[in-house]
């Protein structure tokens, strides 16, 4: 009966939008009872624009936004996706961009007409030796309203920043509160800044935030709660999640998001909608329960 079962469960999934790797998905998903999960992508859009450049002395918005595009148009996080977008919206000219290297989780940096120019949050920054402090009271105004900020820096001086906004899925207030009814403890991990990570965790009545991780702090935190006792399902959706994905009892991975995050996780969520992760929760339930 045990196959038997695990099989009609893994159909029934593949129905509600849930794709299960292997029966031991299926299986352990029942048995978790704290669901960690990643912030940008997979409780927002990961889509997201720029709605503020505030460029310092010496620079235009457009003169800014043309250097980040030139760096972010070889990136792969969707924060550059956002800055490349902007600058096309404007119809900017933007140039080409050379020695492109990024840091996981931190920001991106490249060399542009001769210029050494880096992007990124103030931690990158404060590993290039640039300071962030005339820039220090926007930000935290964006922060505060659940925006992310970038700072730009051309020639190790600070040039001005980008405020960008990523909307909460309109399908993820439900899901968290289904999903909280079913039991769980919900704790959220985000490489993002803690004020932008505690606004957008208020709106959903998240308590439990870590913010400013970088992917090997998001496995750790998996780590530890599972030290704590706890059986951890982990949800997210980027690069920067597989070392958690891998750790946790269950990895669930948006079928929205990246390859290697989907590769390191047991369950898919194909469209990327977490409601789909409730109903996944009812079938593992059920499946058990039969072959019990
Ligand atoms: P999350 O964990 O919420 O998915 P990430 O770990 O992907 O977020 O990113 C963490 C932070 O690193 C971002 O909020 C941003 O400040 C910075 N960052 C990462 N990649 C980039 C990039 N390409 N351009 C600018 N900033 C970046
Ligand atoms: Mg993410």
């Amino acid at each position: 009966a045990t196959p038997m079962s695990i099989m009609v469960g893994s159909g029934k999934g593949a129905g509600v939008g849930v794709l299960f790797r292997d029966a031991e998905a299926l299986e352990r998903l029942e048995r978790v009872d704290t669901l960690v999960i990643d912030k940008t992508g997979t409780l927002t859009e990961g889509r997201p624009r720029v709605v503020a450049i505030e460029p310092l002395a010496g620079h235009s918005a457009e003169s800014l936004l043309n250097l980040a595009a030139a760096v972010e148009r070889a990136s792969e996080h969707p924060l550059g996706a956002a800055v490349v977008g902007e600058a096309e919206r404007r119809g900017l000219d933007v140039p080409a961009a050379e020695g492109f290297d990024s840091v996981s989780g931190e920001g991106v940096v490249a060399r542009v007409e001769g210029r050494d120019v880096v992007l990124g949050n103030a931690r990158r920054l404060a590993a290039a030796e640039v300071a962030v402090e005339p820039l220090q009271a926007w930000a935290e105004h964006a922060r505060d309203q659940a925006q992310t900020v970038i700072f730009v820096a051309v020639d190790g001086v600070l040039a001005g920043a980008m405020a960008i906004a990523d909307p909460i899925k309109s399908t993820t207030a439900e899901a968290v509160d289904l999903l909280r009814a079913q039991g769980l403890e919900l704790v959220m991990l985000t490489g993002d800044g803690r004020r932008t990570a505690e606004a957008v965790a208020r709106t959903l009545g998240i308590d439990h935030v870590e913010a400013e991780l970088l992917p090997a702090d998001k496995a750790a935190v998996v780590a530890r709660l599972q030290g704590e006792g706890r059986r951890v399902a982990m949800a997210g959706d980027g690069i920067n999640d597989a070392p958690a994905l891998a750790r946790a009892e269950v990895g669930i991975a948006m079928g929205s998001g990246t390859d290697v995050a989907v590769e390191s996780a047991g369950v898919t969520l194909v469209k990327g909608d977490l409601r789909a992760l409730v109903r996944a929760r009812r079938l593992s339930v059920a499946v058990m329960r039969n072959i019990r």
